[in-house]
């Protein structure tokens, strides 16, 4: 496989082909990309093509977000929307024994057979693996795309809360509208992510979604939604699964994505304390340990934001949420969302959201197991949780994924009544 770095020369004209994982977190983090000066580019191209196009150029027994991801990169280029002599794509990396330490190179070797040798990979992780020249991963920078997130975490926390209640269609639509255009002003303008700025801005975002008009006499089945990171939030991949849960009238919980950033770098932690390892294992368990009180101060954030109005639920804290795994996972059990994933769940169920469909991609075998394979030991715990495992791979369809939501439905529809 080639190895051609992305320079710093190619930093000011080269376009970076990003997937979109979360449209609503993604658009804030992308204008802190630019204002740092690359020149990121979303993708949002979506249809059958993408997926024959990841299946042409990646292993079909390859995990279903890779094969996305990928397949969706290689549509665009090939659509001409961008000159292929001048773009670099960029791919996360996560440095675990999960199989998303490899989507870096299975890229490469996409690309290569695509045609495109000449296009630079660039791996986003923050374990100082394969860096190149051109990408500089400042605190700057990480604060900035930290402070997007958070947005998206209360956007998208708020409006799911707010939108089935509304008494006047599109209204929260508006307020979700009218703070991403302002964020992203904000950022081009080298604002918004201050510490001030973040505070007086969560809490008017609030005030926002408190303010408009509702109805909570309606009653909507509540649903939570965890899954697979890439799956649970990627419209592209889950087939609208959010879109699709509010038309059936479900108000929606996704649990925040910070709570997996949080997880992810907590692990540092646990990974000494359950392995041990080499001295650079211990200083970047004490890096993390440093670290994490000051990561903890963006969630408290959130959740005070969202605890200025009683009708909000606000999500569990990291902390919390290692208590509750607890209860059926041991926390040592970390590849892919790990104990995470099974501790979102029983927030989920403690919070009113026990009717749960859970996003398990093709391939992933580390989610069967801390998700469909923690099912059973979470029903004994809590006999009224109605959770569905749904799979995403190229072959499932749409329909048969929706057929068996709506089957979870009815139950969650029935005890509604009851
Ligand atoms: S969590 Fe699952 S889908 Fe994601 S890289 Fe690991 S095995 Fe693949």
């Amino acid at each position: 496989m080639s190895d051609i770095p992305f320079t710093k020369e190619m930093k000011k004209d080269y376009t970076i082909l990003l997937p979109n994982m979360s449209p609503i977190h993604f658009d804030l983090m992308i204008e802190a990309a630019r204002l740092n000066g690359y020149k990121a580019l979303l993708l949002d191209n979506s249809g059958p093509q993408v997926i024959q196009e990841g299946l042409k150029y990646v292993h079909n027994d390859m995990c279903y977000p890779a094969l996305i991801v990928i397949g969706q990169m290689i549509d665009y280029i090939k659509s001409g929307k961008v000159d292929a002599n001048k773009c670099a794509v960029g791919i996360t990396q996560t440095g675990g024994g999960c199989r998303a330490s490899n989507y870096y190179y299975l890229l490469k070797k996409a690309l290569e057979r695509a045609g495109y040798p000449q296009i630079p990979v660039i791996s986003l992780n923050l374990k100082g693996m394969n860096t190149n020249p051109g990408l500089a991963i400042t605190p700057t920078l990480i604060f900035q795309l930290l402070s997007g997130l958070i947005y998206g975490d209360l956007l998208m926390t708020l409006s799911h809360q707010v939108r089935p209640y509304e008494i006047n269609k599109g209204d929260t639509d508006a307020v979700v509208k009218k703070w991403s255009d302002y964020l992203k002003n904000c950022y081009r303008n080298n604002k918004g992510y201050f510490w001030s700025h973040m505070d007086k801005n969560l809490a008017s975002i609030s005030d926002d979604f408190a303010n408009i008009p509702v109805n909570r006499e309606e009653k909507h089945v509540k649903v939570g939604v965890v899954g697979e990171i890439y799956m649970k939030y990627a419209p592209v991949g889950n087939n609208n699964l959010e879109k699709f849960l509010e038309n059936e009238g479900c108000e929606v919980m996704m649990p925040p994505f910070l709570g997996f950033i949080l997880y992810g770098i907590s692990n540092g932690i646990r990974d000494y304390e359950f392995y041990g390892g080499f001295k650079r294992h211990m200083y970047h368990a004490f890096a993390t340990k440093i670290l994490m009180p000051v990561l903890k101060k963006f969630e408290k954030k959130i959740d005070k934001a969202i605890k200025r109005h009683e009708e909000f639920i606000a999500p569990a804290s990291i902390d919390e949420l290692e208590e509750l795994g607890k209860l059926v996972i041991n926390t040592g059990c970390k590849m892919g969302e790990g104990w995470l994933l099974t501790a979102e769940m029983i927030e989920l169920i403690k919070k009113g959201y026990g009717n749960i469909v859970c996003t398990q991609p093709f391939g992933c075998l580390p989610n069967h197991i801390v998700a469909k394979g923690m099912v059973r030991p979470i029903k004994e715990l809590y006999p009224e949780s109605n959770i569905v495992p749904i799979d995403y791979d190229p072959s499932a369809t749409k329909v048969n994924q929706e057929n068996r939501i709506k089957l979870m439905l009815a139950v969650a529809r029935e005890n509604l009544e009851n």
